[in-house]
Order: structure tokens, then sequence, then C-alpha cells
């Protein structure tokens, strides 16, 4: 079999990645391990284009999100999934800093289509300073699309459910193959485990691990909260309580101070009394030094790409990203230099490049 891609990974953005490719009709294959725990597996899902600590937009933050929300429509249709929607999403003020700063904003015509200006009457909530909505915000279930998406690579024949060694990957300087599957280009979406594959280590993806808590309670409204923490609601009575940022902690486990974290934030947005606690994960996102994605070309290995360091708003950059990639890829337009991995060329070392030559002796 001969393919346009192949894929190693098939989290969020690698599955965005092969949706991308398919609207294009090219070909493609996926090859992953089908980990229990992953970053994109365990996701709270929110996309909204507003960074509260500066009550900023987000780098692109509108045009990332207008694209998503038409992509993720589309992946409804072709997975033959139900998992994205919009969602209400109301910010609670914790000083009467941030409420001026946020009302002074709202009338500036480039954040008067994203802020709100009125002051919702919440019961049950500790509301001093008030609050306002977010516009514009929307949730995937992020697991559910990877795993529609597989059910639907797989019936395609188009992914692999298997671990991947480098050292299995054969190199003619032109096309790869994998298994008796021939391909004209490699991209790596691996998450964290970028790491452990050595022909793109010398890149700082740094983990980050985040955990998130399930409860039950009726004191909460069917919307999101977001006021340190957030609160968003995933059945009648059943909430997602999210989420905690550790690049210090890289132990595989949930953890009590996580746990603490998030009801000492819980607790600021309504104290509940005996809290039902049904269910605490952890995963680690894939991260960066400078908070960008890291996209673009191997410095010696031609046609091999990476795609990664999607942080804590994949579900809201990789669908615009991937697209960018693929337009760099196939017509060589230039990958925006704040996410190109070439901002980090002077991390490749002789030692990777050696790696690499020995690899596929060039
Ligand atoms: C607690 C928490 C909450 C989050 N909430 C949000 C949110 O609300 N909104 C948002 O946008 N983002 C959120 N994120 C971040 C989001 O999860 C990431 O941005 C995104 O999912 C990263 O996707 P990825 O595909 O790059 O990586 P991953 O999800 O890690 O996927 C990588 C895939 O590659 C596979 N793989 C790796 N190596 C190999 C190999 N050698 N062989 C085979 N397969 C391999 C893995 O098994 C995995 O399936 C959250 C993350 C956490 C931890």
């Amino acid at each position: 079999m001969v393919v346009d891609f192949l894929i190693i990974g098939q989290g969020l953005s690698g599955t965005v990645l092969a949706q991308t490719i398919e609207s294009k009709s090219l070909t493609y294959h996926l090859i992953d391990r089908n980990e229990k725990i992953t970053s994109s597996k365990v996701a709270a899902g929110i996309m909204q284009p507003i960074s509260f600590k500066r009550c900023i937009l987000s780098w692109r933050g509108e045009e990332f999100f207008n694209f998503s929300n038409s992509f993720y429509l589309q992946s409804e249709k072709l997975f033959n999934t139900k998992s994205y929607k919009k969602l209400k999403l109301v910010r609670l003020f914790s000083s009467f800093e941030e409420q001026n700063n946020w009302m002074g904003k709202s009338t500036n015509p480039i954040y008067s289509p994203i802020l709100g200006t009125k002051n919702s009457f919440l019961k049950n909530i500790c509301n001093d300073f008030g609050n306002s909505q977010v516009k514009t915000c929307a949730q995937l279930n992020v697991k559910k699309y990877i795993e529609d998406a597989r059910h639907y690579f797989l019936s395609k024949g188009r992914l692999s459910n298997e671990e991947f060694k480098e050292s299995n990957l054969e190199y003619n300087g032109e096309l790869f193959t994998y298994n008796g599957i021939t391909s004209k280009r490699v991209i790596m979406c691996q998450g964290v485990n970028s790491q452990n594959n050595k022909i793109f280590d010398y890149l700082p993806i740094i983990p980050n691990k985040g955990e998130l808590i399930d409860i039950r309670t009726n004191k909460l409204p069917n919307f999101m909260l977001s006021k340190g923490v957030f609160t968003v609601p995933i059945k009648e009575n059943k909430f997602r309580v999210g989420s905690t940022y550790n690049h210090k902690d890289i132990i595989a486990k949930i953890s009590l101070k996580a746990k603490n974290e998030l009801l000492n934030g819980l607790n600021k947005i309504t104290p509940i009394k005996n809290l039902n606690i049904i269910e605490h994960k952890f995963g680690f996102r894939p991260t960066t030094i400078d908070r960008k994605p890291i996209m673009g070309a191997h410095p010696e290995i031609k046609n091999m790409y990476i795609f990664n360091g999607m942080g804590s708003k994949g579900v809201l950059m990789a669908p615009l990203l991937s697209k960018e990639l693929l337009d760099h890829i196939l017509r060589r337009s230039e990958i925006n230099s704040i996410v190109n991995v070439n901002r980090f060329f002077k991390k490749y070392s002789l030692e990777h490049s050696n790696y690499a030559k020995n690899l596929f002796s060039f």
C-alpha cells in the first residue's frame, strides 16, 4: 500500500490532521498504540478565545475559533459522531479590577463579539464581584471524537493499532516504509511521547500534568462557570471540575495536592458539604517553553514532519494549524514563524544529525 501521509499518533493532533488530509482527497495511514490515558482522552475539550488572566484575546483566538467551529461540525458528518456543541460560559469576576477591565474591553469593537456585558443572577454561587458571559465558547468531547474517528479509520483500513518504533522505519531518501506501508511523508503527532522518539527529541516538548475531578451535586448551573477553576456540566447533576497545571510532577498517577487545589477552587465558586467525587483523572499536556505549538519539517530528513505542542489549547488551534501545515507541505507556503519548528534549530546537535544519518544510512 502506498499513501501520501503516514501519521504517527491518533490523539487530537493526528486525528485532526487525518481529517484535514482526507478533506483534500489525499491518502493517509495512522499508527497508534491506543493507550488508556493520554492528554486527548482526559481533556475537558473547552474551546474559547479569551485568556482570562489579563482578559485578552489569545494568539489568533477569534480566527482559530471560527475555523475550528466549522471544522468540528464537518467532523460530525465524516466520523458519524455527536461530539461537539456550543457551550454557555460565565466568567465569575475575582475582583472589581477584573470586572472593570472586562467591562472596558467589552465596548471595544474587537472584543464586543466575544465579551458579554450582562450580569446574570446565579443561585448558590459566590458572585461578589459580578459576572459576564463569553459569547464564543464550545466544547468538543475529545475522547468521543477520537474514539469515533478511530472506528472510522479502522473500518477503512487506515489505522494500525501498534507501537511505532523509529528503528523499524525504512527510508530511501524519498519514500518511507513501515510494516508494509509505503508513504511519501511521515508526520509525528506523538504528544508527550515525542520525548522518546530520537528523531525529534531535540525539541522541548514539556509534559504538563493536568488533573480533573468529576462530582455529583445539584448546586451548580447547567452551563460552564470559570473562576480559577472551571465547572462544566456532564450529565444531570454531574459536573467536571478542572484543571490543574503542574510541570514539576511527572508521576503518572492522580495526586492529593491536585485534588485539594480543585476543591479549594470549587469552594470559591460554591461551598459544597459532603461532596461526592465520582472520578479523578490525570493526563500530560504536550507543552513547549514558549507556549506555542511546534510544526514543520525535520532539519535533515526530507519529507519528515512534526505536529505537536498543542498545550492546553489543542481543540482551538489544531484544525487551522493542520491546514497550514498541509499548505506548507503541498504548496510550499510559509509556516508562521511563531509555531515553526525551525525556531529550535539551534538545539539540533551533531549527535542528533549523526543519529538520523545512522538510522537511515544517508
Ligand atoms: C487535564 C487536562 C485538561 C485539558 N483540557 C483541555 C481543554 O479543555 N481544551 C483544550 O483545547 N485542551 C485541553 N487539554 C489539552 C489537550 O488534551 C491537548 O492539547 C491535546 O489533546 C494534545 O493532543 P495530541 O494529539 O497532540 O497528544 P496526545 O493526546 O498525547 O496524543 C498522542 C497520541 O500518540 C500516541 N503515540 C505516542 N507515541 C506513540 C508510539 N510510539 N506508537 C504509537 N502511538 C504513539 C499516543 O498513544 C496518543 O494516542 C487538556 C489536557 C489535560 C491533561
